[in-house]
């Protein structure tokens, strides 16, 4: 199997009150294995396709990798962007979101305004803009869809119901409050300062 679930930093219910331990479970367990699943199927399917000379087959089966594989990436840097303790944005990622967006509170209502309004399932997420070498803030639709090629992202939020209807229900303001609480401000450091030596090599050589 080419990809796999990862393990978890910490227990399911240490991200409680914000995140039940339940949510947890069942998010990490049941949702992102399935797309850990999903993606070695798609991937799988298409080595037979070209095995059987059956092109035709692929486009539904890239669909099906995209979906799937974007659901084991989110997730992946998802669970890596909380932690128990949260913290608070600090250093030169705090200064990028500073230039950015205004202020550090002008970035979390232009953040919280991308994950309340997304219609449907998505996410919100801060990502890297390599080419324009800035921060920007936008909404991922699905696992995949409305994010640009070689934007990367460096704090995401899972806004699908799965993700919050067991302890919130309707109400996503207060899910997307409460995940301010437990925000990795050292994960989300670490990839923005990782990704600014990368991206410049990504793109432009
Ligand atoms: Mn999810």
């Amino acid at each position: 199997m080419t990809y796999t679930l990862p393990e978890l930093s910490y227990d399911y219910a240490s991200l409680e009150p914000n995140i039940s331990a339940r949510i947890m479970e069942l998010h990490h367990s049941k949702h992102h294995q399935a797309y850990v699943t999903g993606a070695n199927a798609a991937l799988e399917a298409m080595a037979k396709a070209r095995d059987e000379d059956n092109f035709a087959a692929l486009p539904k089966l890239q669909k099906d990798l995209a979906f799937n594989l974007g659901g084991h990436i989110n997730h992946s840097i998802f669970w890596k962007n909380l932690s128990p303790q949260g913290g608070e944005a600090a250093g030169e990622l705090l200064e990028a979101i500073k230039d950015g967006f205004g202020s550090y509170e002008a970035f979390t209502k232009h953040f919280t305004a991308a994950a309340m309004g997304i219609q449907g399932s998505g996410w919100a997420y801060l990502a890297w803009d390599s080419i324009g070498n800035q921060l920007i803030i936008g909404q991922l639709y699905d696992q995949q869809g409305n994010l640009p090629v070689a934007t990367l992202p460096l704090l995401m939020l899972d806004m699908w119901e799965h993700a919050f209807y067991l302890d919130y229900q309707n109400v996503k303001a207060d899910y997307v409050k409460a995940f301010w609480n437990v925000v990795n401000w050292e994960d989300v450091a670490a990839r923005f300062t990782n990704v600014k030596v990368q991206s410049k090599s990504l793109l432009l050589g």
